[in-house]
C-alpha cells in the first residue's frame, strides 16, 4: 500500500438553521493513498461536497466542523491558521470545481491566471511562469497562444482542462475534484476523462473524485467510498465494489445505473428519497428506503466494519 496523503477521522460537520442542526457530515474516517483515485459517490445532499470543502477549509457559514481530524502531512488541518491554510491551498492541495467559471476571473487571461499561481506559491520569475504556462497549456491539448485568451473565449472542456492545470503547475499532493464532468456533455465528458487518466498515470497523481454520476467513477477510481445521508456506508476498491455491492443503498445506485447490457424493459429506480438531516431516522439511516430492512435495523444503528479484506460496509446483513 502507498504512503498515506490524507486521514480523516470520526469528523464531524454542523449546520446550525433556525429548524435545528442539520448533522451533514457524521463520524466518518477515511484514508486517501499516494497515487490512488478515490471516487466519492452519493446523491445530493449525502455530505460529499461538504466533506471535499472541509478538507479545505472553505465550508461555508453556517457550516462548522465540530469534531474529528484530517492529517495530511503529519498535521492537523483543523489546528492550522488561516494563513498556513491560505500557504497550503492550491499548493499541497488544489481543487477542481464543477464550474470552472467560478474559480476563473472573467477579467484575467488564461496566461495571468497560471502566472499568479506559479508565482505566488512557486520561485520562478514571470519568463520561466510563462514557458511552464505554454508546456502546461499545450499538455493538456491547448495551444499555446490561446494563454492570451480570456476564460469566457474557452470552451466549457477547455476552462476544466486549465483547472487541471493549474493543479499541475504546482505538484500539489492531493487533487480535490468534485463533480468536474456535471457541467461538460457526454462527448466533451468522456475527451475530459481520458485526458484525467492520463495525466493521472503519468504524474501518479493523487485525487478524490466526488460525484454523484457511477459512470464517472467506474472509469477513474481505484477505491469507491459510498455516502448516505452524511455517513459513509461502504468502501472498497473499485473492482469489487462494483462486481459484489456489499450495501443494499450501493447495490440501489448501481441498478439505478443505465447499462447496454441490461436485458430487463425497465430500469430500477431506487424508491423514497434521503432524510431529513436534522431528524433522521434512528437505527439505520437508509431503512426506510432499504428492500432488506429488518427489525434491528429500525433501533439499532450498524457499525461501520471490514467485512472481507479491503471491503466496508455499514450493515447488518453482514454482523456474524
Ligand atoms: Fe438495510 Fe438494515 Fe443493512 Fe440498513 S442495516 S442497509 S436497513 S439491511
Amino acid at each position: 500500500m502507498n504512503e498515506r496523503v490524507l486521514e480523516i477521522s470520526n469528523l464531524r460537520i454542523d449546520y446550525p438553521t433556525r429548524a435545528g442542526i442539520v448533522r451533514a457530515v457524521d463520524d466518518v474516517s477515511l484514508t486517501v493513498y499516494s497515487g490512488e483515485v478515490l471516487g466519492l459517490v452519493g446523491e445530493s445532499g449525502c455530505g460529499k461536497s461538504t466533506l471535499g470543502m472541509a478538507i479545505l477549509r472553505l465550508l461555508r457559514p453556517p457550516g462548522k466542523i465540530v469534531g474529528g481530524k484530517i492529517i495530511f502531512d503529519g498535521q492537523n488541518l483543523l489546528e492550522l491558521s488561516e494563513e498556513e491554510m491560505r500557504r497550503l491551498r492550491g499548493a499541497r492541495i488544489s481543487t477542481v470545481f464543477q464550474d470552472p467559471m467560478t474559480c476563473l476571473n472573467p477579467l484575467q487571461r488564461i496566461s495571468d491566471h497560471f502566472l499568479e499561481t506559479i508565482r505566488t506559491h512557486g520561485s520562478q520569475d514571470k519568463h520561466e511562469a510563462r514557458r511552464l504556462a505554454a508546456q502546461l497549456i499545450d499538455r493538456l491539448g491547448i495551444r499555446a497562444e490561446r494563454l492570451d485568451d480570456y476564460p469566457h473565449q474557452f470552451s466549457g472542456g477547455m476552462r476544466q482542462r486549465v483547472m487541471i492545470g493549474l493543479a499541475l503547475a504546482l505538484n500539489a499532493d492531493l487533487i480535490i475534484a468534485d463533480e468536474p464532468t456535471t457541467s461538460l456533455d457526454v462527448i466533451v465528458e468522456a475527451q475530459f476523462l481520458d485526458l484525467l487518466r492520463d495525466l493521472q498515470q503519468q504524474f501518479k497523481l493523487t485525487i478524490i473524485l466526488i460525484t454523484h454520476n457511477i459512470g464517472v467513477v467506474a472509469e477513474l477510481a481505484d477505491r469507491v467510498a459510498v455516502m448516505y445521508a452524511g455517513k459513509l456506508v461502504e468502501l472498497a476498491e473499485a473492482l469489487p465494489l462494483f462486481d459484489t455491492p456489499l450495501h443494499p443503498y450501493t447495490r440501489g445506485l448501481l441498478s439505478s445505473v443505465p447499462n447496454i447490457s441490461l436485458t430487463e424493459d425497465r430500469l430500477q429506480i431506487m424508491s423514497g428519497s434521503p432524510p431529513d438531516l436534522i431528524n433522521p431516522p434512528p437505527g439505520c439511516r437508509f431503512h426506510p428506503r432499504c428492500p432488506r430492512a429488518m427489525e434491528r435495523c429500525r433501533v439499532e444503528e450498524p457499525l461501520f466494519k471490514e467485512v472481507e479484506l479491503g471491503h466496508w460496509t455499514a450493515c447488518w446483513l453482514y454482523e456474524k
